[in-house]
C-alpha cells in the first residue's frame, strides 16, 4: 500500500514538473506539413504539452534549450495501421498457444517503446487481444514509454474468416466463438460485436472484409461479410461515435465495405478503378501498407517461415499492394499512411516512406499523409502540424528528406507531449 501511494506521489511530482517546463527547440529547418513548405532557423517554445509558439531565428529564454541547429524537423509520425501486441518470428503461430495475456503485455511494452524511438508518436492499432487496450491506457497514465494509441481491441471477422481467432485449430479447440469473440454472422451479431467492442474499450472498429494473408485458410481474397453486415457494423460503429477500417484485399469485399461506409480501406490489393472512383465519391481514405506486402513475399520463400496454406497467399498478394498504390495515388484517391507494423519488425514503420516514394509520390505528400491527414482520419486536431496550440509531439533527421527520402529513416530526436524521448548525442 505504501509503495502504491508513493509511486502515485512521485508520478505526481513529475507531471508537475513538466506542467512547468519551458523547452525552447532551435531548429535549423522545419517541414510545415500544412503548407507543403520547408521553414529555416526556427525556434519551436514548447509549454508543458503543447506548442506555445514559433520563433524567427535561435532565441533561448527560462526553460530548457535544445540545439537541433543541424536537423531538420517535423511533426511526429503516424501510423495508421499497426498491430501493437506482437511481431512476426517463425514461432507465431505457435505463440497462440503459449502465451498468457502478461507475456504479451510485456512483450508489447517493448515494441511500444521501440516504435516511439522511430519516432512515431501516434498508431492506430487494428487488431489484438484486448493488451492493446491495457496498453494505451497505461502509456496514457505514464506508466509505460510509447505513442499515443488508437486502438480496434479485436478485429471482427465472419466464422472462418481472417479475424476468426480459430482458424486452423483442431475441432476440440475451434468452439464456436460468437460476436463477444468478434466473430459476426448476423446482422444482430455485428451490431452486438461493436457494442461488446465499446464496452472493452475501443476506439475504432476493425473488420476483415475479404480473406486475408497472415490466418490459417485458404483463400486471401475473397468477400466475407455481407453488405448488411458491414452497414450494421458502420451505424452501430456511428452510435457510439467510432469509425470503422475494412481490412480488404479482393475487389467485391472492398467495394461492399466502401459502400456500406467504412472510414478507411487497409491493404486494397486488388483495387479496380471503379472501386477508386468510389472512394474518391464516398471520402475514403487508403491505407497500402505497401511494407507488409514486400516483407511477407520475402519471407514466403523461406521454407517453413509461415504455415504451408499462407505461402502460396504471400507470395500472390504481397508484391502486388505498391503498384496498386501507384495506380491509386495517380487517380487521386486520398492516401492515409499505414504500415502494418507487427506483420514486419517494429521501428522499421518509416521504410513505408521510400516505398511511397518510389511508386511515384513526391516526399513531401508521403510526409503529408504521415502527418496532417492522419490526424484527419483520426479526428485529431492536435496532431500532425507544428504550430501554435498543437500538441509537441515532434521529430528530427539530420538531413532534408525532401532531398533524399533515406534521411527519414535516422530518426534522431524524439518529442511527444513535451516530453523528450531521444536526444541526438552531440
Ligand atoms: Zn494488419
Amino acid at each position: 500500500m505504501i509503495k502504491k501511494y508513493l509511486l502515485a506521489f512521485l508520478l505526481c511530482l513529475s507531471a508537475k514538473a513538466i506542467l512547468a517546463q519551458t523547452t525552447y527547440l532551435q531548429c535549423g529547418e522545419i517541414i510545415d506539413t500544412e503548407n507543403g513548405k520547408i521553414l529555416k532557423e526556427k525556434t519551436i517554445v514548447v509549454k508543458a504539452d503543447t506548442i506555445a509558439e514559433i520563433l524567427n531565428g535561435y532565441q533561448e529564454g527560462q526553460g530548457e534549450v535544445i540545439n537541433l541547429q543541424k536537423y531538420t524537423v517535423m511533426p511526429g509520425f503516424i501510423d495508421m495501421h499497426v498491430h501493437i501486441e506482437g511481431e512476426t518470428s517463425p514461432t507465431q503461430y505457435l505463440e497462440e498457444f503459449t502465451l498468457n495475456e502478461a507475456d504479451i503485455a510485456y512483450k508489447a511494452q517493448e515494441i511500444a517503446e521501440r516504435t516511439l524511438m522511430s519516432g512515431f508518436t501516434t498508431v492506430r492499432d487494428l487488431g489484438g487481444s484486448g493488451v492493446n487496450v491495457s496498453l494505451r491506457n497505461a502509456i496514457n497514465n505514464g506508466l509505460v514509454t510509447g505513442p499515443r494509441i488508437y486502438t480496434a481491441e479485436k478485429a471482427l471477422g465472419t466464422t472462418g474468416g481472417h479475424a476468426d481467432p480459430t482458424n486452423g485449430m483442431k475441432k476440440e479447440l475451434m468452439g464456436d466463438p460468437g460476436p463477444k469473440e468478434g466473430v459476426v454472422n448476423s446482422v444482430d451479431d455485428a451490431r452486438k460485436a461493436v457494442r461488446q467492442r465499446y464496452k472493452n474499450g475501443a476506439d475504432w472498429i476493425k473488420i476483415t472484409a475479404t480473406g486475408g494473408v497472415l490466418s490459417v485458410a485458404k483463400n486471401g481474397q475473397n468477400p466475407q461479410f455481407t453488405v448488411e453486415e458491414i452497414e450494421a457494423v458502420v451505424q452501430t460503429a456511428k452510435d457510439y461515435d467510432m469509425e470503422v477500417a475494412a481490412h480488404a484485399h479482393g475487389d467485391d469485399g472492398m467495394q461492399r465495405a466502401v459502400r456500406a461506409g467504412v472510414r478507411t480501406i487497409e491493404h486494397g490489393t486488388l483495387m479496380s478503378d471503379e472501386t477508386m472512383a468510389l472512394m474518391k465519391e464516398h471520402d475514403t481514405y487508403y491505407v497500402p501498407t505497401i511494407s507488409a506486402g514486400m516483407y511477407v513475399a520475402d519471407k514466403a520463400k523461406i521454407d517453413g517461415y509461415y504455415p504451408a496454406i499462407i505461402v502460396p497467399k504471400a507470395l500472390e498478394i504481397g508484391p502486388q499492394i505498391q503498384n496498386t498504390f501507384a495506380r491509386a495515388y495517380k487517380k487521386g484517391v486520398n492516401i492515409a499512411f499505414g504500415t502494418d507494423a507487427g506483420v514486419f519488425p517494429h521501428g522499421d514503420n518509416a521504410k513505408e516512406f521510400i516505398y511511397m516514394v518510389e511508386a511515384g509520390m513526391p516526399a513531401m505528400e508521403a510526409i503529408q499523409s504521415a502527418t496532417i491527414t492522419n490526424a484527419k482520419v483520426l479526428r485529431n486536431d492536435k496532431l500532425g502540424v507544428l504550430s501554435p496550440g498543437k500538441y509537441a509531439d515532434i521529430l528530427a533527421v539530420p538531413s532534408n528528406p525532401l532531398e533524399h527520402i533515406d534521411f527519414i529513416l535516422d530518426v534522431v530526436f524524439v518529442m511527444k507531449n513535451g516530453m523528450v524521448y531521444k536526444c541526438p548525442k552531440d
